[in-house]
């Protein structure tokens, strides 16, 4: 795939990158080795420092870098620069914080008064340099949500995003360098997915992180695997969205409609899956249908764009070939399902009903603005249809009823629970997924111990 801007809206082609040479990444690996070298030494506060003036550029340059992100993988302009607010947040939050999650713990007395010590703690030591294979769909999100931890906990990052943000990977290097961060903390390496194990298996490189589909995750956990070195990986998601009679059914239906097209449908945490109990099921479908054809599709850097275009023509493909699919299965289409005419991958939100384990959709992640409608009997319906996917990532519950809630979060098979709302990432939540979506966490407490070495200190 071509290291290049390719504007989804019209297809043209921006600007083209060439990949780095062998002797330029030897080069950098050379870099991250000697600044974690001396990174590592520096105290919470001076990384802080660094971080909440990273923050304050951001901030700054928040227009001109939403601009970037809307004409290299097509979000609409509104959700670009509320991704730009939401990592200089996320920067502070781990500049305030990482001190204290930092900190050396002291295991009770009671506990280790057997082990001989007259004194013991664990101190959160960092591992070097983490290589961060990152995706293009929240191309800055991913890729802060990595650093701010990453570097708070003293490590130094080697980012090799997708081939299709380029301007926006090279914008990250540079706002950390302007920030004041040292020579080699934060390097973006422009290159394709083959030049990945190579790195990897350089001994320099101690840890990787990767947040795109299952094949890519497998194949740098196989690598990291064969070299020992600790991976975090976040990958697909098909979150279900269960509604229950005791319901607000007009709530549940508004949140539906941003929680499956936030980011045009493209996001692992969308809620893709809507599973409705029978009693409420018609009054749900309609509310949900009527909200997703109201939504204005179009140029995504017009300010009341809800809707822009896919990130790619073969994103649009694959998403058509799964309605495709479902249709000749014999899936009902209450909305959508067809795509437009002219320039521009664009694909409007689309409903489906009647869809049945035999179809492709049933199992695999569409990754763009269409909706899956069950129809449940009763909850335990609902827990089964909800667990019958190979990824585990979030879900979504609307419910009234305690006793639901609690059979809710013991039975669902997923990094998150979220009753009455919809998923949404935040700095101080844990972030992840069980199954195929992954394992490891990232943000809060669990994401920045994630890549350190705990260490046990023992005193005699
Ligand atoms: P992708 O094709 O897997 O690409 C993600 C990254 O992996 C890109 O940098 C890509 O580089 C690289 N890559 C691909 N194949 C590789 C290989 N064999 N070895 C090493 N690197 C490889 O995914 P995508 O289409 O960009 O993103 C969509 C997927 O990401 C969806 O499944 C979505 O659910 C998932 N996702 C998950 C989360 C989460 O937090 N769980 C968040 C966002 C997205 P190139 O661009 O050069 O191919």
């Amino acid at each position: 795939m071509a290291i290049a801007t390719v504007n989804p809206a019209n297809g043209e082609t921006i600007k083209t990158y060439d990949a780095l040479g062998e002797e330029e990444i030897e080069r950098r690996l050379a870099t991250a080795d000697s600044a974690f070298r001396t990174y590592r030494t520096t105290s919470f506060d001076e990384r802080a420092r660094l971080l909440r003036r990273a923050a304050e550029l951001l901030d700054e340059d928040a227009e001109d870098i939403a601009y970037v992100m809307t004409t290299e993988m097509g979000k609409p302009i509104r959700q670009a620069r509320a991704e730009a607010a939401k990592c200089a947040k996320a920067m502070r939050w781990y500049a305030d914080h990482a001190a204290r999650l930092l900190a050396d713990e002291e295991p009770a007395e009671s506990d280790v008064e057997d082990s001989g010590a007259s004194r013991v703690l664990v101190r959160y030591r960092p591992l070097g340099p983490v290589l961060a294979v990152m995706p293009w769909n929240f191309p800055f999100w991913q890729v802060v949500r990595f650093a701010a931890p990453a570097l708070m906990a003293g490590n130094v990052g080697l980012l090799k995003h997708a081939s299709n943000v380029p301007q926006t990977a090279l914008y990250l290097e540079d706002l950390f360098h302007r920030a004041g961060f040292p020579e080699g903390c934060f390097q973006t390496l422009l290159i394709g997915s083959g030049a990945v194990e190579d790195i990897l298996r350089d001994p320099r490189v101690k840890a990787a992180t990767l947040t795109g589909s299952e094949p890519a995750g497998r194949a740098v956990a196989s690598v990291a695997g064969d070299e020992v070195k600790k991976t975090v990986l976040e990958l697909g998601g098909s979150d279900p969205y269960v509604v229950m009679p005791s319901a607000d059914v007009d709530r549940a239906a508004k949140t539906a409609v941003t929680a499956r097209v936030q980011n045009t449908g493209q996001s692992c945490i969308a809620a893709k899956r809507f599973i409705v109990h029978t009693d409420v099921f018609d009054a749900f479908a309609e509310r949900f249908t009527e909200g997703m054809k109201t939504l204005k599709v179009g140029d995504p850097l017009e300010e009341d764009t809800d809707v822009g275009p896919l990130s790619s023509e073969r994103g649009r493909e694959d998403l058509e070939a799964l309605v495709g699919d479902a249709v000749e299965s014999g899936a009902t289409v209450l909305c959508g399902g067809e795509r437009p005419d002219g320039p521009g991958w664009y694909y409007p939100p689309t409903v489906l009903a009647d869809v049945t384990p035999g179809m492709r959709i049933h199992h695999e992640e569409a990754f763009g603005p269409v909706a899956t409608l069950y129809r449940v009997a009763d909850l335990n319906e609902a827990v089964a249809i909800a667990n019958d996917t190979p990824f585990g990532l979030s879900s979504n519950v609307w419910t009234r009823d305690g006793a639901e809630v609690d059979r809710f979060v013991r039975d669902l098979e997923a990094g998150g629970v979220y009753i009455n709302g919809m998923t949404a990432s935040h700095p101080a939540l844990p972030f992840g997924g069980a199954k195929r979506s992954g394992y490891g966490r990232e943000l809060s407490g669990h994401g920045i111990r994630e890549f350190c070495n705990i260490t046990t200190v023992w005193h005699g």
